[in-house]
């Protein structure tokens, strides 16, 4: 019985790949240096596949910044900007497209799919050539043949590259990168040639877009009738197991994919052997291969270099390293070999994790039960009694802001000595009170910084935080962190996501002293700044032991018991950052509503017991609202800032199309992503068109995003600006 991987992380355990890229990147070392620790990578990788056992390897999932961009270069479609003059695409080339260069900005990037992964949309016009112009596939097959391992090349399919593409700028609309399919596939024909002969006897082509809700012309092009063998995502594709009982083709390979590559999580091992036991029936012993959900870059490295985590919490956790061995461990079993030892560790790791006092939490379960249950009886979904505009007015009566009133999204520059300070109070190397002093006088820069500015609405500026969502997991009882749990976010940077192990509860107010304090500093309004249910659901590893809902539940009633809290405490304004919500949407249509449903109602759950003059801020990183407006209407927040740099008017009159949402509405004035100052002309013309759909009213003046990426000598002017822009419309009104 044979094992399959569907892809590895390419970052090596302690994130090698970063460092050597942003190294050469600065010109602090050579390209030679960058290759070594590319080829390190790639051989230590394939050699701990192959002493686990694993008999189908993958080859060229290793990548400087993205497999897709690997292909842009394979096909040799390098936009015309990038004066690319043909022959092998060399690493200048590669990398100007992935992150611009003096000159030239870099190719759009946007997120593969619904994993937190982002790749560099190719750019296609019916005038694109194609020509073979890297070699990369055929080089790694090489490579790894000549250290003995006989690996399955994979290449982003020719399907899913073309629909994963976008129109160049300036081509007639009409245009559909599909229909270039068949001035790629010659390109194609001369890669797996050149494979071939070079030994390769299996191809792995990755068509992940067939997921997705196709339109029949693009099905038909996908009727892939050469191919031997089908790799499935049985964890996702929640109807896909059915899907093949009821009939799979004679003769074909099923390589289940049954270890989970998305999350943390030690697989059931009993469960998955059942499932591939009762697959054997249906497509024949010899042609199951036991496989990974999708690739395992998904998911963190190796376990091994977690040593803070308890033996409890690791054992019931699998990095792709452990993944690896559990694949392998499985086709054994399959093939009459079963590791009895092994199995059984397995199976008690699980037991004491369903077991554990430290996953469930009475308390909280008790509390869920009550909540489901007054919800069903009372038909109530949490919302708060009286209409926006009713609550708006309670709440100017009490905060008297302007016309245009203007604020931040909630950090300000977090300088190397504010890092320092946390980092020395993590390690104990300063006291508490040091700490809290240091943090003090931070938040009274940060304030008489914004009274100077004069902004109505303030921030205290977050400096005791590092991560919006690490900062709660790590006060809220339920969640653990990794030390090296790192997972590739785009190019050469990562994320690491807490891990909600157990039950979700709020031991103590996480931000109230902190805010009380700052608005002590101030005769203004100070927000209270919290992140939202669902993007602390979004931005971590979640348990799989119970439905994502119910643990966004969990998290939104912590939640709602710090935004009563900070109620108590005086604050007027609260803002609950919902940055991901968007993020978590499913991929098939048919599952949108059911999700927005409880993420909405989650949202809605933390603020539906403040009071009318308790001003609700929300704030979402995005901004392509179109399909989602209905369910950002039913949040029911009295204001919502929202990103807007790239879009245009076309957003807000979305807001106003039908539904005139009568909250107030932040857009975005200036990109804070750039360093670029934006002049007052230039935000008051901005101001002035959103002025032109949005009724006076509501709206608000704000940057797009929190300003903890940039440093105060690009802030301050810039909000200088917008202040003064705000003022100069003010008074023309
Ligand atoms: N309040 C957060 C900040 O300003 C919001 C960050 C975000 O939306 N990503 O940093
Ligand atoms: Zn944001």
């Amino acid at each position: 019985m044979a094992s399959h991987i569907v892809g590895y992380p390419r970052m090596g355990p302690k994130r090698e790949l970063k460092f050597a890229l942003e190294s050469f990147w600065d010109g602090k070392s050579s390209a030679e240096d960058l290759e070594k620790v590319a080829t390190d990578l790639r051989a230590s990788i394939w050699k701990q596949m192959a002493d686990a056992g694993i008999k189908y390897i993958p080859s060229n999932t290793f990548s400087y910044y993205d497999q897709v961009l690997d292909t842009t270069a394979m096909l040799g479609a390098v936009p015309d900007r990038y004066s690319w003059t043909g022959g092998e695409i060399n690493l200048s080339t590669y990398f100007s497209m992935a992150r611009g260069n003096a000159t030239v900005p870099a190719m759009e990037m946007t997120k593969w799919f619904d994993t937190n992964y982002h790749f560099i949309v190719p750019e296609l016009a019916p005038s694109t050539k194609f020509s073979y112009s890297s070699h990369k596939a055929i080089n790694e097959y090489k490579e790894a043949k000549a250290l003995g391992v006989d690996t399955v090349p994979v290449l982003v399919g020719p399907v899913s590259y073309l629909l994963l593409s976008k129109a160049a700028k300036g081509v007639e609309k009409s245009f559909s990168p599909l229909s270039l399919l068949s001035s790629i596939l010659p390109v194609y024909k001369e890669v797996i040639a050149q494979l071939k002969a070079a030994g390769a006897s299996w191809i792995q082509f990755d068509e992940p877009t067939l997921v997705k809700d196709l339109e029949s012309h693009q099905l038909i092009l996908t009727s892939l009738s050469s191919v031997t063998a089908y790799g499935f995502d049985l964890e996702r594709g929640t109807k896909t197991l059915e899907l093949v009982k009821s009939g799979f083709p004679a003769g074909k390979y099923l390589f289940a994919g049954v270890v989970d590559g998305r999350n943390i999580w030690a697989d059931d091992l009993a469960a998955s052997l059942a499932t591939l036991q009762s697959l054997e029936a249906v497509v024949g012993k010899d042609k199951l291969v036991v496989s990974t959900s999708c690739s395992l870059m998904h998911t963190a490295v190796d376990l091994v270099n977690e040593t803070k985590l308890d033996d409890e919490i690791k054992s019931w956790l699998a990095f792709a390293a452990q993944k690896v061995v559990e694949v392998n461990a499985l086709a054994k079993a399959l093939a009459g070999q079963k590791d009895e030892a092994y199995f059984s560790a397995n199976a008690a790791a699980l037991a004491s994790r369903r077991s554990s006092p430290r996953v469930t939490n009475e308390e909280v379960q008790k509390a869920i039960i009550y909540f489901l249950q007054a919800t069903a009886l009372k038909g109530s979904d949490h919302r708060r009694a009286t209409t926006v505009s009713a609550r708006l007015d309670a709440q100017q009566k009490k905060l008297n802001l302007p016309i245009l009133p203007t604020t931040t999204i909630g950090s300000f520059p977090q300088t190397v000595e504010l890092r320092r300070v946390r980092r020395e109070y993590k390690a104990k190397k300063i006291s508490e009170e040091e700490y809290t002093n240091a943090i003090k006088e931070e938040i009274s820069k940060v304030v008489k910084i914004q009274e100077e500015l004069d902004i109505d609405v303030l921030v205290h500026g977050e400096p005791e935080r590092n991560d919006m969502v690490e900062y709660f997991g790590e006060q809220l009882s339920g969640f653990t962190f990794t030390a090296n749990g790192w997972v590739q976010s785009y190019g050469s940077r990562c994320v690491k996501p807490p891990i909600i192990y157990g039950d979700v509860s709020r031991p103590n107010p996480m931000t109230v002293f902190w805010s009380k304090m700052a608005q002590s500093m101030t005769a203004r309004p100070m927000k209270g700044m919290l992140t939202g249910p669902v993007t602390i659901l979004n931005w971590s590893f979640v348990r799989n032991d119970q439905p994502r809902f119910e643990t966004c539940y969990q998290i939104a009633l912590a939640i709602k018991k710090e935004v009563e809290d900070l109620e108590a405490g005086g604050i007027q304004v609260i803002q609950i950052d919902e940055a991901a919500l968007r993020e978590g949407l499913p991929l098939r249509k048919s599952e949108h509503a059911f999700y927005l449903d409880w993420a909405v109602h989650s949202f809605r759950i933390t603020n539906c017991g403040v009071q009318d003059t308790t001003q609700i801020h929300t704030h979402m990183c995005y901004s392509n609202f179109n399909d989602i407006i209905q369910s950002i209407i039913n949040m029911d927040a009295d204001v919502i800032t929202i990103e807007n740099s790239r879009s245009d008017e076309k957003l807000l009159s979305v807001f106003r199309e039908g539904v005139v949402y009568g909250a107030g509405i932040g857009p975005g004035v200036y990109d804070i992503h750039s360093p670029r100052i934006p002049s007052k002309e230039e935000i008051a013309d901005r101001v002035n068109k959103m002025l032109a759909v949005l009724d006076t009213n509501i709206l608000w003046v704000n940057p797009d995003c929190g300003l903890k990426t940039r440093k105060y000598a690009e802030v301050k002017p810039a909000l200088t600006n917008m202040v003064e822009a705000a003022k100069q419309i003010r008074a023309e009104l």
